[in-house]
């Protein structure tokens, strides 16, 4: 398997070669060739850990070791039970889909604790040493360093806006004990954290002399890793390949929907990708309109981990909607920050919006007619879903992190805290580990230079 820039430029290359670049050289993101195609009849009936290796083996062809590896990271000792991803039946054909049982209690962790044992293999072969620098307004740090904590040769530099993020997001971040795991609480908000990191990797030189890396959501290795469940799921949903599914995604950066979109590409019946948006709706809107226009700021909501202002994944799929013309993606993605693409057809996904009342509205329904409490950012997916669901079609709702990390608004919707999962019953009472430091690159760069790996 080759990998391509969806700018069209630059050589094409082996997996191995991209699991640690975050961007092409030509600003563009890495793509396969081609979609290889699924083994329906083969697969259903494969344990996830199997499923993971047999979908994996086709996008990460040049890693011998990736069946120990994949083995590895799929356990219920990390996952809290042998399905990794259970399916939760609300009533028949309506399904809540647990994507959040690992270590940091969001579906980042399925692909990130894949990443961070595929970082470690790679880095020892080669005798490499990797520093992670990150901002991180939450969910995608936390997951980061759980799964990058005590690993060899990799260091992780965390930004996180001091006094900004939950308690219990603090607590989860900040009680690591790790010497590799570095919190930085910056004095300032998210975007102050962000401006930092930028500046730090526009030193072209302390860049390539501390082997400055990033594990965003642009990594393909992460999608790869998403695109496993969509096939659990599927299976977990139906009983035989002549069935279609939709599927409801709480959407942010286009990460998780788009690996929906590959395994379809791959040949999993799906019906409708449903693409959720909270009150940051560039998707939405792109959905139902045609018309991609970036938003100046994000702003917050009681879904954070979908609050963006651009979806830094979409270019994978304008890449396949303009029939994989490099330099017609270039020009869009260069020239602007809105295009119009309103006379292709967008087939096979369809969105809505969710605000702060639907989600506690959805909330409560979810929990007085089911008795299961969902999290703000499923109950958009749930929300979108419901009023996209098709009668006869199984609908699949994403979980994409568990109540526990949101009590407040938990507690503003159903008037009580959520149950906390065994094991963090007493996290913020944990002895926390970080240091305070000013929005200024200058500090960041001469703590790096002190603690790189
Ligand atoms: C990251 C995240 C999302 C958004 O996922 P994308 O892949 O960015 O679309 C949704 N919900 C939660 C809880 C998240 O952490």
């Amino acid at each position: 398997m080759k990998y391509v820039s969806t700018r069209g430029g630059g050589e094409a290359q082996a997996f191995s070669a991209i699991l640690l670049e975050g961007l092409a050289a030509d600003g563009g993101l890495y793509v396969p060739e081609a979609f290889p195609k699924a083994d329906l009849q083969g697969w259903r009936s494969l344990s996830y850990p199997d499923l993971a290796f047999a979908v994996l083996s086709l996008f990460m062809d040049d890693m011998p070791d990736l069946e120990v590896i994949v083995k590895r990271t799929y356990t219920k000792e990390v996952f809290g039970s042998d399905d990794i991803t259970p399916l939760k039946t609300l009533e028949p054909g309506l399904h809540i889909f647990g994507l959040s049982n690992g270590p940091t209690l969001a579906f980042k962790d399925v692909a990130l604790q894949l990443l961070g044992n595929l970082f470690e293999s790679v880095l020892q072969k080669e005798n490499r040493k990797l520093n992670i620098l990150g901002a991180t307004s939450g969910d995608t740090g936390s997951a980061a360093e759980y799964a990058l904590r005590g690993k060899k040769n990799v260091n992780v530099f965390m930004l996180s806006p001091q006094g900004r993020m939950s308690a219990f997001q603090r607590a989860q971040m900040y009680s690591l004990q790790e010497p590799n795991i570095h919190n930085l609480a910056v004095k300032g908000v998210f975007d102050d954290c962000q401006d930092v990191v930028k500046q730090v990797n526009a030193d072209a030189a302390f860049r390539e002399r501390y082997r400055i890396g990033a594990v965003n959501s642009i990594n393909w290795a992460r999608v790869a890793a998403q695109v496993v469940y969509y096939f659990k799921g599927y299976f977990a949903a139906t009983r035989t390949v002549a069935e279609q599914v939709s599927f409801a995604v709480p959407s942010g950066n286009f990460g998780n929907i788009y690996a929906g979109y590959v395994a379809r590409a791959m040949g999993l019946p799906i019906r409708r990708l449903i693409l959720a948006s909270n009150e940051n709706d560039v998707l939405d809107e792109f959905f139902r309109t045609g018309k991609y226009e970036v938003r100046k700021a994000a702003v917050a909501t009681s879904s954070p981990s979908m609050d963006i202002s651009r979806a830094s994944n979409f270019e994978r799929y304008v890449f396949d909607l303009l029939e994989r013309d490099g330099s017609r993606v270039k020009k869009l993605f260069t020239s602007g920050q809105e295009f119009d693409l309103s006379l292709i057809p967008r087939q096979g996904f369809v969105s809505g919006r969710s605000t702060h009342a639907d989600r506690l509205a959805t909330i409560r329904s979810i929990h007085a007619k089911y008795g299961v409490t969902i999290d703000p950012h499923t109950a958009d997916g749930v929300k979108v879903g419901l009023a996209q669901r098709e009668q006869g079609v199984p609908l699949v709702c994403l979980e994409t992190a568990l109540p526990a990390k949101f009590a407040g608004t938990i507690r503003e919707a159903l008037g009580s805290a959520p149950a906390r999962p065994r094991g963090c019953e007493d996290l913020e009472a944990l002895p926390q580990r970080f240091e305070v430091i000013k929005p200024d690159a200058e500090a960041v760069k001469r703590y790096i230079a002190v603690h790189a790996a």
